[in-house]
């Protein structure tokens, strides 16, 4: 997926689909308990049968209304987190509902849920109960709809830029490939029943180990759910289901005039980056994913299926679910179709790639720009390293300087792409720039472009051997305090004696440190993020600027948010997903004895 996208930036033909084979061959499954995670779940495949049916007659709120046999009138899946949760029992008791019902896995009165009041999920992981599984999934998508090819499992959860905690250890009991939310919905169902936990995966190219299968999940690969429902041309919107490549969504869009700005890593489908609540280099001028998603359609964990919002721009109709879920990293539901906004295709896009003689020459140029609001397409800082990993990786078919530069888009009339160059040209000579490399047609910019947009991977390069791992931060701070934040980045990467470079999309006061080490560096390289990021904090700024918590990250929302609101994280996460089935222990901690 993500050589495809690399082929797709590059202009290469695409290479053929692989298919994928469905062979029962035995595996080496960890043995599992078959305990369910609380009383009230423990029910019989009878009642998951009852819920099969219905979570397939429908779709949207209708699902909903009828979820848990007309306990309580439905109004959304917000009540049903309340109900889950115990709220909704606390606030109006139902005698109507089943003896267990609404008892919570922790105290019923309180607004949080503490980790010590949350017991561990189990799973039941046991050979058996997998090939069961296997079973039932090649009835719902046939036969080619299941993989359990041990080298496509490893994929689908260890990287090179996020490798999970065990490496190839760590890897999905099975992958299913499904075609339409009916699909996601029934093998959901299967999971709930089965106590099998699920993740879901997109264009893999995510950090912070929030793919890692750490229990050996059940992967959902959306790459079949693939296709563009629906473009609305005069409304300004398109509906499309989650496996769609942003590069691709875009290229169509283009022949229609309109444009998606979010921009993450090519390869990067709909569902992952709404999961991971994503950016780019585009969100300067236009924002992050959340400001361009209208609506979603959301299995959730127990196969049923919801509709957050309709298509208008605007509405204050009930509790604000779609932005729930974009950020959720797949924990609380998984995306089966999404209504995006779009707007028009920008004209007459330049870049200019502006090099300094350090990297605080670079950052103030920046600042400058910034506090002018200078209505950039984008405004992107690499430093000498970065410049020099691009040279050395061949990604990109231009030579840079190999000293810091600022990565800058215009766009607009040819009067308006003049006027913000001039001011650039201005800021940049008062900051002592060395170069000015500017694109004047559209060729020349996308070649500069491809630069940038290539980074992380060109980055690989600087690994002093194949096994060395990567590790990254992603702060982003107010503009004000960002010049120190790079400074006190730059000078402990400088400190460590590690191999890395700094770089980041500074018109949004967010900054990345790539680091590699090898296994005798680990804890340095540890030290390194973690004192990083704990300054970043103090700067009023965020320990994840645009790639989300995953495994990594976990324990430091803490530090950044404080207790009482990761407890209330984690009271969503088991309003929503009472057995722990989804992404369990991304985010937040379901169990203190996790690992990661
Ligand atoms: C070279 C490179 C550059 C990058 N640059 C940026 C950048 O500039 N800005 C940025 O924000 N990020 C960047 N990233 C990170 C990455 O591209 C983003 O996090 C992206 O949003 C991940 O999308 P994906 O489709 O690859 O998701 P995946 O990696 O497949 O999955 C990400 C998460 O989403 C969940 N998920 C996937 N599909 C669904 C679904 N349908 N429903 C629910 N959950 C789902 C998965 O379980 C997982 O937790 C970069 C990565 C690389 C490799």
């Amino acid at each position: 997926m993500v050589q495809s996208a690399l082929r797709t930036l590059l202009r290469c033909p695409p290479a053929r689909p692989r298919l994928c084979v469905y062979r029962a061959q035995s595996r080496s499954g960890r043995a599992g308990h078959c305990h369910p995670w609380r009383r009230a779940f423990s029910d019989s495949s009878e009642s998951a049968t009852a819920t099969t049916s219905r979570g397939s007659q429908g779709t949207g709120a209708e699902g909903t209304e009828h979820f848990l046999g007309g306990v309580f009138v439905g109004t959304g899946a917000v009540l049903t987190v309340l109900y889950y949760s115990g709220g909704l029992s606390a606030l109006e008791p139902n005698p109507k509902q089943p003896e267990d019902a609404g008892r919570d896995i922790g105290s019923t009165s309180t607004s949080t849920s503490p980790l010590e009041s949350v017991s561990a999920p189990q799973y039941d992981l046991s050979e058996s109960n997998i090939l069961g599984a296997q079973q039932e999934f090649v009835g719902i998508l046939s036969a080619d709809g299941v993989d359990d090819t041990l080298s496509a499992r490893i994929a689908r959860s260890s990287t090179d830029w996020s490798p999970a905690p065990r490496g190839e250890l760590d890897r999905p009991c099975l992958i299913v490939y499904p075609q339409t939310t009916d699909d996601v919905s029934r093998i959901v169902q299967v999971c709930h029943r089965r106590r099998l936990p699920i993740i879901a995966f997109g264009g893999g190219t995510s950090l912070e180990a929030t793919l890692a299968a750490i229990h050996g999940e059940v992967c959902i690969d959306f790459r079949r759910m693939n296709r563009v429902l629906e473009v609305h041309e005069r409304d300004l919107d398109v509906t499309v289901q989650p496996g769609v490549s942003y590069l691709e969504l875009n290229e169509l869009l283009a022949r229609h005039g309109l444009f998606f700005p979010p921009d993450p890593g090519p390869g990067a489908q709909i569902g992952g980056m709404i999961a991971q609540g994503c950016s780019g280099t585009s969100a300067y001028r236009h924002g992050t994913v959340k400001d361009w998603v209208l609506g979603l359609t959301v299995v959730l964990a127990d196969g049923t299926v919801i509709k957050t919002r309709r298509r208008p721009k605007k509405s204050s109709a009930g509790y604000d679910l779609t932005r729930l879920f974009v950020g959720s990293e797949g924990t609380l539901g998984l995306v089966t179709e999404a209504t995006l906004k779009l707007t028009s295709k920008p004209d007459n896009v330049r870049v200019a790639v502006v090099s300094f003689p350090t990297v605080q020459h670079a950052v103030d140029a920046a600042v400058q720009m910034v506090q002018k609001s200078l209505p950039l397409g984008a405004l992107e800082l690499l430093d000498g390293p970065s410049m020099r990993a691009i040279n050395r990786s061949g990604y990109c078919h231009k030579d840079f300087d190999e000293a810091p530069a600022l990565f800058l888009k215009f766009e607009g009339s040819d009067a308006v792409v003049a006027e913000q160059v001039d001011v650039v040209r201005a800021i940049a000579r008062d900051a002592d720039c060395r170069s000015f490399q500017f694109g004047k047609d559209q060729e020349e910019s996308d070649a500069l472009w491809q630069a940038r947009k290539t980074m992380l991977w060109s980055l690989m390069t600087l690994k002093r051997d194949p096994d060395d791992k990567f590790l990254g931060t992603d702060l982003a701070v107010p503009i004000s305090r960002l010049a120190q934040v790079v400074e006190v980045t730059n000078r402990k990467l400088a400190e460590s004696g590690l191999v890395g470079a700094c770089c980041g999309h500074v018109g949004d006061g967010n900054v990345h440190a790539a680091i590699f080490y090898n296994p005798a560096e680990k804890e340095k390289a540890e030290k390194l993020v973690l004192e990083v990021e704990q300054f970043g904090i103090q700067a009023d700024g965020t320990i994840t600027g645009e790639h989300g918590i995953g495994l990594e990250k976990r324990d430091r929302l803490i530090d950044e948010l404080g207790v009482d609101a990761v407890d209330t994280m984690r009271r969503l996460k088991v309003g929503l997903d009472p057995l722990g089935l989804l992404n369990p222990e991304k985010v937040v901690r379901l169990s203190p004895a996790s690992r990661g």
